[in-house]
């Protein structure tokens, strides 16, 4: 691309790990004439994106739908469960922990972080036996994201319920997942989950500005003795006006249109397909990655994402150069670095409205970037992605086995 061009040719490849490209499908639902938010046809809306969006958390609970970005919905989450002074327990797995802990403090929480090097997920075993030394029960929730988007670690959400309950300790879980829902398994209801934070520009392939909170009935009570101040976040008069299909403010009513098309595509397609398409592309990339010789952020295989891989680059060369030169060059943007990887990586997003000739556009275009900006690596990253994902399409069970 020459440095004089006016303007990018062909799609832009988004390989943000959110937002994520809006499939024409989305797009052209969400494009139409505003309607009243008051009226007939909007309640029939709003009861249909309410029913649906709990098919996707897995619950037979209320799911809050928020104008709002996902900051807003962990801030809900906290506001209506919780008091203040009171302690909660949330792990370090990298910048969107970092931020989530932050947020606590500023709303007069007490949080304490189990610490990580930000490339592992968090451990059920150290939450189980710090919440072991809670004896007086004072700690009243556990704060997990279940997967990172900072560094591309998965966090086991199940296990980490087993890991509270071993434990005998009455804390609520929440877990955020911003950057996984819609993209790998999630269980609300089945993994006895307080208060899910979800958001709706990653998997569900929606513009941002739109969050989630899917509520336990243990939140539900939790809410009722909460003595945090909360006005727009406040559970009680959305789930109120909810019911009759309803909002207590102005809604985001195009975008609801888009969720309620966003949940039919992924049940068109089947939620297992939807997992095993980003399962399958998450591996391609790794494949990749390995094969240039680069490392993966994520050290430990048990933690790896489903939705990105963060690629660290060698020492002396420059994460955020590499992703100015690709996107000048070849058209391609990938998620920044954070705190103390600031410039040491960079993170390709795998999810969303992607298959497997976009995974292979983008690495085709990363391997060339790594050419271009001297980046040491070995070439044949793209053929090994286009090995796996051959090999993926004719046998499932030999692509797991090699
Ligand atoms: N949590 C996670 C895991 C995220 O990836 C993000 C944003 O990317 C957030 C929270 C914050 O969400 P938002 O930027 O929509 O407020």
């Amino acid at each position: 691309m020459s440095k004089n061009a006016s303007r990018m040719v062909g799609r832009h490849f988004l390989q943000i790990p959110g937002p994520t490209p809006l499939p024409d499908r989305i797009l052209r639902a969400m494009d139409t004439a505003i309607i009243d938010h008051r009226g007939p046809e909007f309640a029939a809306l709003a009861k249909r994106a309410l029913e649906g969006i709990k098919t996707i958390f897995k619950t037979a609970n209320p799911v809050i739908i928020y104008t709002a970005t996902g900051t807003g919905a962990w801030e809900a989450a906290l506001v209506n469960t919780l008091s203040p002074g009171d302690r909660v327990l949330m792990v370090e797995t990298g910048q969107f922990a970092t931020l989530w802990k932050n947020m606590a403090v500023k709303l007069g929480l007490k949080p304490e972080f189990i610490t990580t090097d930000w490339r592992t997920g968090a451990d059920p075993a150290a939450i189980e036996e710090h919440l072991r030394k809670d004896k007086a029960h004072e700690i009243k929730a556990v704060c997990v994201l279940h997967n990172e988007t900072s560094t591309g670690c998965l966090s086991p959400i199940l296990p980490i319920r087993k890991a509270i309950d071993a434990a005998g300790h009455p804390a609520l879980l929440m877990v955020d997942t911003i950057s996984s829902l819609a993209s790998t398994d999630y269980r609300h209801d089945e993994w006895g989950v307080d208060v899910t934070v979800g958001g709706a520009q990653k998997g569900l392939m929606l513009p941002p500005g739109m969050a989630f909170n899917a509520i336990s009935d243990k939140a539900i009570a939790a809410s009722k003795g909460s003595k945090m101040t909360k006005a727009f976040w406040g559970w009680d008069e959305m789930l109120n006006m909810n019911k009759i299909g309803f909002f207590p403010y102005t809604p985001a009513t195009n975008t609801l249109q888009g969720l309620a098309v966003a949940i039919d595509m992924l049940h068109e397609e089947g939620l297992e397909n939807v997992f095993a398409r980003h399962d399958r592309l998450a591996e391609a990339t790794r494949r990749a990655v390995r094969a240039w010789g680069l490392d993966i952020m994520c050290r430990d295989p048990k933690y790896y994402s489903p939705t990105v891989t963060a690629v660290m680059v060698p020492d002396g060369h420059d994460a955020d150069a590499f992703r100015s030169l690709a996107l000048e060059h070849f058209n391609i943007s990938y998620g920044m670095s954070f705190g103390r990887y600031a410039g040491k990586m960079f993170r390709i997003g795998h999810l969303g409205d992607t298959n497997d000739g976009t995974i292979l556009g983008a690495l085709a275009a990363t391997e060339m970037a790594l050419a271009l900006a001297g980046i040491p690596h070995r070439k044949g990253g793209v053929q090994a992605a286009i090995d796996y994902l051959v090999t993926v399409h004719a046998s499932p069970a030999r692509a797991a086995a090699e």
